[in-house]
């Protein structure tokens, strides 16, 4: 069967990071804080026909404001793998949090692929309230609104398979219309785990993430990554500085700003 699929080559782009401390990281704080730096990752999905680029990373303007220390501009770090974003037709967003979304304008031939419920989300009741505002830049949220009236914005109510080899599924949890996506690869589907889970840790211990929509939706969201990898190991979470050193560069002048999700990781 998975043999007729087009095999996808897959790779994270890290392109921020940012120090901070264990506690920030777990909700209920943990025993044993510590230092545990957050990294930031766009992710592409490349075969012989496609392209799908997987979350559009924040601009240097954003990591300014909100003191992320930016390594690299994410449409900088794209064309590192040969992909000109101005020719990118796809476009995945797992959801409308600013270091997924910060990018877009950067993509004008790109169809967006979005959950319905974060673009609802995005725009209704809860903005009013900082705690969850926080993670959105409202010009980002502004701007997907005006893709959706130029036609550019697809909104799913549910998985989908936006193509042989690409699936969505939504989870909510972190944010009310968080999605994760699986890509069919020569080493089986992988999952992009995206704010799913941010470390392995989260889902490793049930203790989801500090920014939190629903936290019985995160919780079940950890079983729905682990229902939809053929391993724990074809897991790929969304933040997690492990994803640079259990993954392999691509080439070694590419060496701590992409890895290759498509071959096994060394844990
Ligand atoms: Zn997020």
């Amino acid at each position: 069967m998975t043999s007729s699929l087009p095999v996808y080559e897959l790779f994270a782009l890290r392109y921020a990071t940012r120090e901070a401390n264990r506690s920030e990281h777990f909700i209920g704080g943990d025993p044993h804080d510590g230092p545990m730096p957050m990294d930031y990752f766009l992710w592409a999905a490349i075969s012989a026909e496609r392209t799908f680029v997987i979350d559009a990373g924040f601009t240097a303007e954003t990591a300014a404001k909100r003191k992320r220390t930016f390594l690299r501009c994410p449409i900088d770090a794209l064309r590192l793998l040969g992909i000109d974003a101005e020719r990118v037709k796809d476009v995945i967003l797992t959801h409308l949090h600013y270091d997924h979304v910060g990018n877009f304008h950067r993509f004008p031939a790109a169809q967006f692929h979005l959950q319905e419920p974060e673009m609802h989300f995005a725009t209704g009741r809860y903005m009013r309230y900082p705690r969850l505002a926080h993670s959105f830049e409202p010009e980002d949220v502004v701007g997907m609104v005006r893709l959706n009236f130029a036609g550019r914005v697809n909104l799913y109510n549910g998985p989908a398979e936006l193509a042989p080899g690409i699936a969505l599924h939504p989870t909510g949890g972190h944010s009310k219309g968080l999605q994760f996506v699986r890509v069919h690869t020569r080493r089986g589907w992988v999952v992009v785990a995206s704010d799913v889970t941010h470390f392995y840790e989260n889902m490793a211990s049930g203790r989801p993430f500090t920014t939190a929509f629903h936290v019985g939706e995160m919780l079940e969201a950890f079983d729905m990554l682990v229902a939809s990898a053929p391993t724990r190991k074809h897991i790929v979470p969304g933040h997690d500085p492990l994803v640079m050193t259990r993954y392999p560069a691509p080439t070694p002048e590419l060496q701590d700003i992409v890895v290759r999700l498509d071959v096994e990781p060394s844990a």
